[in-house]
């Protein structure tokens, strides 16, 4: 693609009619475009998907993240290793000549975009800005701005999410997009609210002495906000004064502090503050939402995934041929249980054996095609909770021995995520206690590839967080879209898509239980439901057929990204 090209002529399908800005500070728009760490990067991803897939008049804004999130190896003590994860926004985006620019430190702070465009089904495109602070005319500092996602240090963290909400809604309208909504994937871009504030308070130059400044109502029309977070010390804030260091003067405190909240400037509290519409993503996490944030109503909108991005290429073609018009309208997967069993079966085998190959090639460990697989992979954070499944290895030790299995692992840790950097090296002091008792490898450099392998070849899916600390959750929505059930915590998503024995299973534990009453069930569950079920046949016999079946047409054709988008465009966009 070529380097630099007049965004009128680039952009004229997309300026023409007014778009809704979806903001977030990561989005999974490929595998080689490393502007993503996890779940909420993916599910930014599948929106914009499915935007493309139905015509809805989107433009994605997000950060070019030049070095990525991480890279992860694991070295021989079984220790994460990380590494720069660079990719080239020239290979894969075009870049735009608009520039623009953001005050910070009392500097100018100029910002570029790349465009990126999402081609869906059926002809439909949305446009991705990815804003670029990595320009000659910025100092050595600021030009690394938007080098590194979630990169370390209060300082960095608001200067991204000051180039993300300021810099990006400048940068809209000096390309010509005409804005009608604001959508804040997560607080992170919750300054553009100030931004639009200042926009709409410089305009009226009319004022009388007792008019207010700024026009709050006019903002909040404009913006809706889906929070991801159920824990408050999960929301992201600064102290005022070190804010007010950084952002510029017209941005001044007593302004923060009447939206922001009066202790900090609190990103999660600005979004609620200046948003006419917020949501959680399950119906669960709305109702923790409501809890936590007094005064503000929370709906839900329960995440759904985008379903050609996460089906394998042998369901694909099953679906293709029984069911037509499935990636348009998910909906029809909910007739999954006509097709044949043997064909269900065969497709998941062949999913299972690519796995296998991929295990082979990253860890050089050769798993046995004829035992079944229970697959985790998730941030390696402390909720999450990666080790209770290894609570007990005599316990592991002795299951295995009536019903065989093996475990697939992955899964990235925060660098700054002490806790979560030793559940690793926790995860592969399990590896060699069980080894030759229970084969358990572990996946380095967890990313959307290795995810949709998993996902597809794993015969369990397992989600073992810590309730109610689960958002939403979207791996084993993924899951089911190949046949694969879940066993899960009733936390997040699960919550709506559990029905015992049908979609998967539930692992139970009674509020306040320290971990021990969850590895029990979930030990009882492997032990006398799940793997005597699988050994039946081998994975072949109609009753494994039936709960693949279940999955699908009860969990795959609820839980996608069509259904999510109607809900957003009826609900919020178009209302
Ligand atoms: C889907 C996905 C996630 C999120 O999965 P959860 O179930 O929400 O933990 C994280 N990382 C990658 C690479 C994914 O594909």
């Amino acid at each position: 693609m070529s380097s630099e090209v007049n965004p009128h002529c680039l952009l004229a399908e997309f300026v023409g009619d007014s778009r809704i800005a979806y903001f977030s500070m990561e989005i999974a728009l490929e595998n080689a475009i490393h502007t993503y760490s996890g779940g909420l990067g993916c599910l930014a991803g599948d929106t914009l998907r499915a935007a493309a897939d139905m015509g809805l008049p989107l433009v994605g804004v997000t950060l070019v993240s030049r070095l990525g999130y991480l890279r992860q190896e694991i070295d021989a003590m079984g220790r994460q290793v990380e590494h720069p994860d660079p990719w080239a926004p020239e290979e894969h985006a075009t870049a735009l000549s608009a520039l623009v620019a953001v005050r910070l430190e009392d500097r100018e702070v100029w910002v570029r975009g790349w465009l990126y465009v999402v081609q869906g089904q059926g002809g439909g495109r949305a446009p991705v800005v990815l804003l670029d602070t990595d320009l000659p005319q910025n100092n050595p500092d600021d030009r690394a701005i938007t080098n590194v996602l979630y990169g370390y240090g209060q300082a960095y963290r608001l200067k991204q999410e000051a180039v993300l909400g300021i810099g990006g809604v400048r940068l809209l309208r000096a390309l010509g997009f005409s804005i009608r909504r604001y959508h804040l994937n997560e607080g992170h871009s919750a300054l553009l609210t100030i931004e639009l504030l200042l926009q709409f308070g410089r305009a009226a130059v009319h004022l009388r002495p007792d008019e207010p400044r700024y026009d709050a109502p006019r903002v909040r029309k404009m913006c809706n906000f889906t929070t991801h977070t159920p824990v408050e010390a999960g929301h992201d804030k600064f102290d005022y004064s070190f804010a007010a260091r950084i952002l510029d003067e017209d941005i001044d405190v007593p302004l923060l502090r009447r939206y922001a909240g009066d202790k900090d400037l609190n990103m999660t509290r600005l979004a609620l503050e200046m948003s006419d519409y917020v949501n959680g993503v399950a119906r669960s996490h709305a109702v923790v939402s409501n809890a936590m944030f007094p005064g503000h109503e929370v709906h839900a909108i329960t995440n759904g995934v985008h379903p050609l991005n996460w089906t394998a290429p042998e369901f694909v073609a099953l679906y293709n041929q029984w069911l037509p018009g499935w990636c348009h309208e998910p909906e029809i997967l909910g007739r999954a249980d006509r097709i044949d069993d043997q064909r269900i079966l065969s497709a998941h085998h062949a999913c299972r054996l690519r796995l296998l190959e991929l295990v082979r090639s990253r860890t050089g460990t050769a798993l046995d095609p004829s035992v079944p697989i229970i697959g985790f992979a998730r941030r390696m954070t402390g909720y999450k909770r990666p080790e209770l499944l290894f609570s007990s290895i005599e316990r592991l030790r002795s299951i295995a021995r009536q019903s065989p299995f093996q475990i697939v692992l992955a899964g990235k840790a925060h660098p700054q995520d002490l806790g979560g950097k030793q559940t690793i090296e926790s995860l592969h002091r399990s590896i060699e206690a069980l080894r030759g008792d229970v084969p358990v490898v572990f996946i380095p450099n967890y990313d959307m590839d290795v995810a949709r392998e998993m996902v597809a070849g794993s015969d369990v899916w397992l989600n073992t967080p810590l309730p109610p600390l689960e958002a939403s959750g979207t791996s084993g929505m993924k899951a089911a879209f190949n046949g694969v059930p879940q066993l899960s915590v009733l936390d997040g998503w699960w919550v709506e898509g559990w029905i015992e024995g049908v979609t998967g299973w539930v692992i139970e534990s009674e509020p306040g239980d320290n971990g021990d009453g969850a590895a029990a069930s979930l030990y009882r569950k492997l032990e006398e439901s799940i793997l005597p079920l699988w050994h039946v046949g081998a994975g072949k016999s109609a009753q494994w057929a039936s709960v693949m079946k279940g999955a699908i047409c009860r969990n795959a054709a609820y839980f996608q990204s069509q259904r999510m988008m109607r809900r957003y465009a009826t609900e919020v966009y178009l209302r």
